[in-house]
This record gives C-alpha cells, sequence and structure tokens, in this order.
C-alpha cells in the first residue's frame, strides 16, 4: 500500500468505486470518467507503479490481469461483438494514475490507431 495512490486507496476500501469483480490478486471497479458505456479499471492489489515497473515475478500477475478482463467482457456480455484493452505507460503513453492498471472499454465501436 503506497499511501499517497488513488487506487491503493481504491483497492483497501479507502475511497470509493463501484466494484464489479474482486479476487485476491485483483479488482475491477468502474472508471470515473468513462469513454464508452463500459469502461472499467483492472487493478493489481500489490501497487505496481507502471508496466516501466514490471519485473519477472510479475508476469503471472500480469497474464491474470489480462485474463480477468477477458473473464468481465464474456461475463458482461460484449466480448463477441468485441471490445478494447488499453495500458497507458508513463508521459507519453497517456499515464495518469501511476498504480498499473488495465483499461477495459466495451459498448461502442474503437478505431486504431488510438489517439
Ligand atoms: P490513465 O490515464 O492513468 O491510463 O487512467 C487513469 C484512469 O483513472 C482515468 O480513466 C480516470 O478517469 C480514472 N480515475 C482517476 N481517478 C479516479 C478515481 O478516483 N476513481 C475512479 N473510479 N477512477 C479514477
Ligand atoms: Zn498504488
Amino acid at each position: 500500500m503506497v499511501s499517497d495512490c488513488i487506487f491503493c486507496k481504491i483497492a483497501a476500501g479507502e475511497i470509493e468505486s463501484t466494484r464489479v469483480y474482486e479476487d485476491d490478486r485483483c479488482i475491477a471497479f468502474e472508471d470515473l470518467n468513462p469513454q464508452a458505456p463500459t469502461h472499467l479499471l483492472v487493478i493489481p492489489r500489490e501497487h505496481i507503479s507502471s508496466m516501466d515497473e514490471a519485473e519477472e515475478g510479475h508476469k503471472e500477475l500480469l497474464g491474470h490481469l489480462l485474463f480477468t478482463a477477458a473473464e468481465i467482457a464474456r461475463e458482461k456480455g460484449f466480448a463477441g461483438r468485441g471490445y478494447r484493452t488499453v495500458i497507458n505507460t508513463n508521459s507519453a503513453g497517456g499515464q495518469t494514475v501511476f498504480h498499473l492498471h488495465v483499461h477495459l472499454l466495451g459498448g461502442r465501436q474503437f478505431v486504431f490507431p488510438p489517439g
């Protein structure tokens, strides 16, 4: 737990969020400023600042975050139509909250490349 990290506080329940899934390693909750009809954030309970801080020992956890996003998309019923997972890394990558998170966006058409 990093005391000045918003997402650590959300994981600890110290800041409110609308949780849609949780287990021993991660939680998923609604983004405060949704960019699609469904916009969730899947975060590890462990504080990892960004993909730039990911280590060998995080490989399984990183896979778990992506697999969890895929399971949620299936469960919510938009997986077949399609969806977007995004991990922004550091400043040029558009990252604003420095606790690693997977954006899961669904319910509309996405274009590539993203902005
Ligand atoms: P990033 O820009 O770092 O990839 O994504 C950060 C995301 O966190 C943004 O989409 C932003 O709307 C969301 N966010 C920032 N603060 C909060 C918060 O306090 N609660 C929730 N639920 N989402 C937040
Ligand atoms: Zn954190």
